[in-house]
């Protein structure tokens, strides 16, 4: 079982002994690639600590400043969340998410994103995934800690990778192209932004919560090359047609 494609990356935690148990929750159940954006205190020896035989996962860790750069590389971004946020990201329970992640890690790179123990991801965070998942728990006290939550995920993970539900997770990537990276995605969003501000369509509306609905919209479909190629024309068509209008 390899879980190469797949990454957890935990965003500015505060506790290093949370790193420490996330790296050891992870290698019970086989998974090695930790990404760390700007964590408080890493390395540490309390992280080394409670990663108890688990600290190659330490040493090997890449520490980078934003989740942008965490997960630029990847097809696949999931929020975990310990709160259903109003974004209208697709929801997915932990078995779902881990069905559909091993079917996308067998052709392209998978983040899984966990956020701070205070207050999560933020809601710019969020918009770099394209699903949410949320461990059920009781809605009176649903926050798990930092570890147990990537327990649970690696866990399902372990278990959609098992034997007999590849064949499941495979066909539903096995009939598309894969979807372009997130840093060409925010590239397109960022052509987009300019283009609609060029016709104007931002004239009566806030241009951020229309970004964010649009980034939704999305993340929900996850254009392929070719799809990203036809977004991407008609943008820079648009643009020319609007350089060729004659200044009124
Ligand atoms: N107080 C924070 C919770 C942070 S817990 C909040 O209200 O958002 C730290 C991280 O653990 C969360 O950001 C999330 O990634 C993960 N987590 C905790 N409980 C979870 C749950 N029930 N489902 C999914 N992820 C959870």
């Amino acid at each position: 079982m390899s879980f190469s494609n797949i990454r957890i990356v935990l965003v500015c935690t505060t506790h290093p002994g949370n790193i420490g148990a996330a790296a050891r929750a992870m290698k019970t159940m086989g998974l090695s690639c930790l990404h760390l954006v700007s964590p408080c205190d890493f390395p540490s020896g309390q992280a080394r600590a409670l990663a108890s035989g688990a600290t190659d996962l330490l040493d090997r860790a890449v520490v980078v400043e934003s989740l942008a750069e965490a997960v630029a590389d990847c097809e696949m971004v999931i929020g975990a969340s310990a709160r259903v946020r109003g974004i209208s990201l697709p929801l997915a329970n932990p078995r779902d998410m881990a069905a559909e992640a091993i079917g996308e890690a067998a052709r392209g790179q998978v983040a899984l994103v966990f956020g701070r123990e205070d207050r999560g991801l933020t809601n710019e965070e969020l918009s770099l995934c394209h699903r949410q998942v949320h461990i059920p728990a009781d809605p009176a006290f649903s926050s798990l800690n930092l570890a147990a939550a990537v327990q649970v995920i690696s866990y399902e993970l372990r278990v959609a990778a098992g034997a007999g539900s590849e064949g499941a997770a495979e066909v539903s990537v096995s009939d598309r192209e894969r979807p372009v990276c997130s840093e060409h995605m925010e590239d397109y969003y960022r052509h987009l932004r300019q283009t609609l501000d060029a016709v104007g369509f931002f004239k009566s509306c806030n241009p951020d919560r229309i970004m964010a609905r649009l980034r939704c919209l999305y993340a929900r479909s996850r254009p392929d090359q070719s799809e990203y190629n036809i977004l991407r024309g008609i943008l820079s068509e648009t643009q020319s047609a609007l350089q060729r209008r004659p200044t009124d």
